[in-house]
């Protein structure tokens, strides 16, 4: 194979993958080893998509250290399809659900459920521009809520959760799009997990959930009022398979899973990222020429932000940095500065090229 240049992707989604998964996905593209078809071209009803999709979700079980009581399933719509899946399912009329609302992600969800059930904002740090994550001593919890929502890792401001909210009884439902599987996550103390999987485990248009059984059975109880692609109930009882569902991005995403099991489990995967986002941070805080967004206590692994003195000198950066081959670090136009998305298939050699970069950049312009 010839070699292909490839440039740093910083960028927020859908992001770099990992170079052995590509090289596998291109050797096999045009017929899988012991199929002679392309997976672009077999049936979802295929023995061959059935082990697939199998060991997919064995895969992420076994990664994520999935408990019994839970299913693992995979959709289509995206993360947004579940800003209102969740509530159309788990929010029943007369409930309230608590929403923590600590960035942009967060505040769209809430739009969403609000057409459609009753929902209390327990905290909101809006009016810092989300600089920072609401602290538990913030939450104004209700109590006998039909679940609370959180956002673990906020990637348009980059912010993360350390610590998961206690929320006692109420069920834990997590958007975990931009954090899943990027460090050791406790499943049992969420009732629900989704996310999208082009930032850390594969390419758009596949959506994992992972859903305790006690939600599915709620949901099951609304089956004649929502929607059927919309029913929770309906895709657990078909294991996914209640229509055609995204075949490339599920094989895609498989791949991905196995290749993050060779890295050594969660924890060392975990270790990895922070020790990326630690070294850029480093380089954020060592002179003051480079500012960081987020407040330190909050700030994320994965979606590093920060800024230059003035929006100028932001857009030189961005322009400079671009043309040396590191893509995709101009920040979200809400926040602005620079965004460097460092997912789990980014290489650490990027972050040292980037600080580099950085110092670089600073001695010519500081
Ligand atoms: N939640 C978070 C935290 C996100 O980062 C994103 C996408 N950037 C979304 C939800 C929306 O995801 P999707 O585009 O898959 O609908």
């Amino acid at each position: 194979m010839a070699t292909i240049h490839r440039i740093y992707n910083f960028a927020a989604g859908p992001a770099v993958l990992p170079l052995p998964v590509l090289e596998e996905i291109q050797r096999d593209l045009v017929a899988l080893p012991g199929v002679g078809m392309s997976v672009l071209e077999i049936s979802h009803r295929s023995k061959t998509f059935e082990s697939i999709m199998a060991e997919a979700e064995a895969d992420i079980r076994a990664f994520a250290a999935v408990p019994a009581g839970y299913k693992v399933l995979f959709l289509q719509g995206g993360a947004s399809l579940q800003f209102s899946m969740v509530p159309a399912n788990l929010l029943p009329e007369g409930a309230t659900a608590d929403y923590i609302d600590g960035g942009s992600w967060g505040e769209k969800a809430i739009q969403e459920a609000r057409k459609i059930g009753a929902v209390k904002v327990a905290a909101s740090t809006k009016s810092e521009r989300y600089a920072r994550l609401p602290t538990q001593a913030e939450l104004e919890l209700t109590p006998g809520a039909a679940y609370v929502h959180m956002t673990s890792n906020q990637t348009i401001e980059g912010t993360q959760y350390r610590q998961l909210p206690e929320v006692g009884d109420v069920p834990l439902v997590s958007d975990a799009s931009s954090d899943i599987f990027s460090r050791p996550l406790d499943v049992a103390r969420h009732a629900l997990i989704y996310a999208g999987a082009q930032k850390n485990m594969g390419p758009a248009g596949v959506t994992v959930v992972i859903i305790r059984d006690d939600l599915v059975a709620r949901s099951a109880a609304c089956r004649s009022s929502v929607p059927t692609m919309l029913n929770y109930a309906v895709h657990a009882e078909n294991q996914s398979l209640y229509n055609t569902p995204p075949v490339f991005a599920v094989y895609a995403l498989g791949l991905v899973m196995k290749w993050l099991i060779a890295q050594g489990g969660l924890a060392a995967v975990g270790r990895t990222n922070e020790r990326k986002a630690q070294t850029l941070y480093a380089e954020i805080d060592r002179t003051g020429f480079y500012r960081g967004t987020a407040h330190r206590a909050d700030r994320s692994f994965m979606n590093v932000t920060f800024r230059l003195a003035t929006a100028e000198l932001d857009k030189v950066f961005v322009q400079e940095s671009t043309a040396a081959g590191l893509d995709g670090l101009k920040g979200h136009r809400s926040v602005g500065g620079m965004r460097a998305s460092l997912y789990n298939a980014f290489p650490e050699s990027g972050v040292d090229v980037l600080v580099d970069f950085m110092r670089d950049f600073e001695r010519r312009r500081g």
